[in-house]
């Protein structure tokens, strides 16, 4: 059996912040390690932005914001994710993809720094490519997944997306601004 052939998805960043005071005043963030706080639930907002490069777009926080063109063509293509509303003109969505593959850290080599009492999770997540993966039996090319682990530092962590081999043609074909690595996997 041939392994099957994925891709890590890269987004630009679009010069914005996602998390508002709002989210500050909510509890989302660990106030030790500035982590997000598992399972918060994010309410619909309007970040202000007027310009949006594109149809794909990364915060500074690492949230993955789309278009309308963007989230109908995810639809289509019947991907597995939620959105919050992000921005009103232009109208944006932030990303929250269902599918998740885990990241194999140990072939990566990712550091995990400073563990916080308070939270249970690791400050900094640190090396997240070129990874490896591990991914469900039920590997599917037309999927879109998520890390199971978030990359970064304290609350600038995010998530890396890794399409399946047939997706990532269409991808490319719509949105122009996506780049694609080639991952092998063991
Ligand atoms: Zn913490």
């Amino acid at each position: 059996m041939t392994n099957p052939i994925a891709y890590t998805m890269g987004v630009h960043d679009c010069d914005a912040y996602f998390y508002t005071e709002k989210d500050d005043a909510n509890g989302a963030f660990c106030t030790r390690c500035g982590s997000l706080i598992e399972g918060y639930e994010f309410s619909p907002r309007n970040i202000g932005k007027r310009q949006f490069r594109g149809d794909w777009g990364t915060t500074y926080d690492g949230q993955y914001l789309i278009t309308d063109h963007a989230r109908k063509f995810l639809s289509k293509h019947k991907i597995k994710f939620h959105v919050v509303q992000a921005n009103l003109k232009p109208k944006l969505y932030a990303l929250f993809l269902d599918e998740v593959f885990k990241f194999d850290y140990k072939a990566t080599g990712t550091r995990f720094v400073d563990y916080c009492e308070a939270c249970r999770q690791y400050k900094s997540v640190v090396g997240a490519l070129p990874c490896e993966f591990t991914f469900p039996p039920s590997f599917d090319p037309m999927k879109l997944y998520r890390s199971d682990l978030r990359f970064g530092t304290g609350r600038e962590k995010g998530y890396v997306i890794a399409a399946g081999a047939h997706l990532k043609t269409l991808l490319e074909k719509e949105f122009q601004e996506l780049y694609f690595e080639h991952v092998i996997i063991d």
